[in-house]
């Protein structure tokens, strides 16, 4: 598990998160039926003027249950597509992205070279590729072949450790997450770090708690199947063993609240230090085998983010049998690998990652799989087609326009803030006016000239694209970061907040109807697009990003009467989330999701507050019978259009910083009190919280 994005707070787990973490596949089906794509073919908004009156339920009040006042119709009518988990305004703009992204590949293929050189010649190469589910049937799990036997040869702790290095490079498999990101406390310079890694389930909860035993259960079948089908010997016997020492590893691990405490993860130490304070790996074996230089490196430092994590896992694989661990490695390896086999596997890490995990019923059309492959793969280079073709530039100059009335009423809120004390006040409005917004694309693209595509190799290139951007990583080890770099390309339908670099970034595919229509209400805009900016915005101030300074420093700035101020307001609305049931008997967790929820309040707030200025003392006009600020509240309510499979529910709601979208809308809502005017809330509403409840925190 080597890659880039750390701490950046995004606005919700979109489809690329869960195909990083599921390895998505891929399979030739019969395309979905028309029937079932009729069902999905309303538009979640109205292109009119920006909101879908007729989506709404006016049979539930309001104050009652404000998400199903807004969009209940509309997530009553609607049927989740066969192929996805869940379905909404998000996932509608992902799939216009993804068949956009099919004509960018369908174009780039159009003169196919049998050694690809350019980019778009490589782009081309690598999606014809994936599509010939002919050739990757006759191959079955041969291409495994050369990298099992590096699995066979792992004997003793340095050959073990060599391999876990090597899954920088392709798709060999390790449990500790290696990075190269922003130093947290020297936020301009990059350093090496070193975290627990993710083993085959989702979460740590999915191992050790009862609620979760059939999927459990599920996962030891998935593994024996696996190791069948590459023809490793006691399969059955082995998942046993696999599935008892993942479960052994899960106990040593943090849980997902754990590792948000930016402070408590944060462990600087050098390479020496790791080496006994984590004995049972031979870490320098391990570094130097992903490829970081062996001179010096016992005194290179390194920051270790949970480290009683990796003491304990550390210990436990040092007294693990080694059959059970090259059978181990063996599974992952092949499950790491399953989207770019035969259809047999792809079939089968379908089955389990994406129905039995997240209960989609059936597998995506084959193109749909390898465009995202391709994306993973080369992303960059698509995404600069991608703004050249469908991003105008005046969409530009309206979000940036957007972004500072959102700016501004920030500012006006922490002038204005009752709780902090003066100093850390004129700290935190000298952090806003520091704040940096990209929008659209970065101003730099990445270069894929060394990466080679050869036609017809699925398994080599999908391996070679991993190693190409392991080594881009590397190449920034002792480096000052470059803020040209972003985590997101510009054909993601997400936004993000980069804590280091005080920066929020804003990516093409975002800022499309129902987030920002340059045609539709002012007060839509505000409430939706609005509302998303002050959410990255607010995501600097939420109960993680406050620990980072003007400079984007992880350190104490505040006094400690703010800090405990802030806790208690912090706390009363974690309760609110902690009370709140996504199923019967299943809660979400309110310190998981803390920094999304905080951003949810403030961005809904700064959204109310920067559509007033807009209208600079005039009254806001009438729409459709509507108010300004009814039509605010309606314009966040819908972007959270979004219906999911049960599965998925469970899912998120153990793995998921962000809450479930009824929640997203309903409890940042009642603690605002011009949403109880806007809509004539009155006490005996379900919703109605009274003024002493409510909690302002921005
Ligand atoms: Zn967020």
């Amino acid at each position: 598990m080597t890659g880039k994005m750390k701490r950046a707070s995004s606005l919700w787990l979109g489809a690329a998160s869960v195909l990083a973490l599921t390895v998505q596949s891929a399979s030739a089906q019969p395309p979905v039926s028309k029937a079932k794509a009729a069902d999905t073919s309303v538009k979640p908004y109205d292109p009119s003027w920006g909101f879908n009156m007729s989506g709404m339920d006016k049979t539930v009040k309001p104050g009652d249950n404000f998400f199903e006042y807004a969009n209940g119709t509309y997530l009553k009518n609607i049927v989740i597509p066969s192929d996805r988990a869940s379905f909404g305004p998000f996932v509608i703009l992902a799939e216009t992205a993804r068949e956009r992204v099919q004509s960018i590949l369908n174009d780039a293929g159009k003169h196919p070279s049998t050694d690809p050189k350019t980019t778009e010649e490589k782009l081309g190469a690598f999606y014809a590729t994936l599509l010939d589910t002919a050739k990757a049937d006759k191959l079955g799990a041969t291409p495994l072949k050369d990298d099992l036997e590096a699995v066979r040869a792992v004997k003793d702790p340095a050959s073990l450790a060599h391999l876990f290095g090597q899954a920088a490079f392709g798709f060999q498999y390790t449990p500790f997450g290696l990075m190269i990101n922003a130093d947290d406390k020297d936020p301009g310079q990059y350093a090496l770090q070193l975290h627990q890694g993710k083993l085959g389930l989702p979460d740590r909860d999915y191992y050790l708690k009862s609620d979760f035993a059939a999927k459990k259960k599920a996962y030891q079948a998935y593994i024996a199947k696996t190791l069948a089908m590459i023809g490793w010997p006691e399969a059955d016997q082995e998942a046993a063993k696999i599935v008892a020492l993942e479960t052994d590893l899960a106990k040593a691990q943090w849980s997902r609240t754990e590792m948000r405490d930016p402070v408590k993860a944060y462990n600087p130490m050098t390479v020496a230090e790791l080496a006994r304070k984590t004995p049972g790996i031979d870490w320098a074996e391990f570094l130097v085998s992903a490829g970081i230089p062996r001179e010096g490196l016992e005194n290179r430092r390194i920051i270790v983010g949970e480290p009683t994590a990796l003491a304990g896992m550390a210990k436990i694989l040092s007294t693990a049998d080694y059959g059970t661990i090259r059978s181990w490695l063996a599974f992952h390896l092949a499950s790491n690998a399953a989207p770019y086999l035969s259809q047999a596997f792809v079939q089968s890490s379908f089955d389990f990652y994406d129905h039995e995990l997240e209960g989609s019923p059936q597998l995506p059309v084959r193109w749909k799989q390898a465009v995202s492959h391709t994306e993973d793969a080369m992303g960059w280079a698509i995404g600069k087609i991608y703004v050249e073709r469908y991003f105008p530039p005046a969409a530009k100059a309206r979000i940036t326009e957007l972004t500072q009335d959102v700016k501004a009423a920030f500012a006006n809120r922490l002038a204005h803030n009752a709780w902090m004390a003066p100093a850390t006040r004129d700290a935190a409005g000298r952090k806003l006016q520091n704040f940096e917004i990209q929008v659209g694309y970065p101003n730099k693209w990445r270069d894929y000239a060394g990466l080679t595509i050869k036609p017809g190799d699925l398994y080599g290139n999908a391996a070679r694209a991993i190693a190409f951007d392991w080594q881009y990583n590397l190449g920034h080890l002792d480096k000052k970061v470059d803020r040209n770099e972003w985590f997101m390309t510009p054909q993601t339908v997400n936004a993000y907040n980069d804590p280091n670099q005080v920066e929020i970034v804003f990516p093409a595919a975002i800022l499309q109807p129902p987030f920002f229509d340059p045609k539709g209400d002012a007060a839509v805009n505000y409430g939706a697009i609005g509302g998303v900016i002050g959410h990255e915005m607010t995501h600097s101030f939420d109960d993680q990003g406050r620990q980072y300074d003007e400079h984007g420093r992880l350190h104490q700035w505040w006094t400690a009467d703010d800090v405990k101020r802030f806790q208690a307001l912090a706390d009363r609305y974690g309760k609110q989330y902690d009370a709140f049931e996504v199923l019967p008997g299943v809660h979400l967790n309110g310190k998981l999701t803390m920094g999304e929820n905080i951003a949810d309040l403030g961005g809904l707030t700064l959204a109310l507050d920067a559509y007033h200025a807009s209208l600079h003392g005039k009254p806001a006009p009438v729409v459709h019978g509507l108010t300004g600020d009814q039509r605010v509240f309606l314009g966040w309510a819908q972007v959270w259009r979004q219906k999911l499979r049960e599965d998925s529910i469970r899912n998120r709601a153990v793995t998921d910083p962000h809450s479930a979208p009824e929640a997203r809308v309903n409890i940042p809502m009642h603690n605002i009190d011009a949403w109880y005017e806007a809509f004539g809330v009155k006490a005996g509403d379900k919703l109605y919280l009274s003024p002493q409840d409510r909690v302002k925190i921005w």
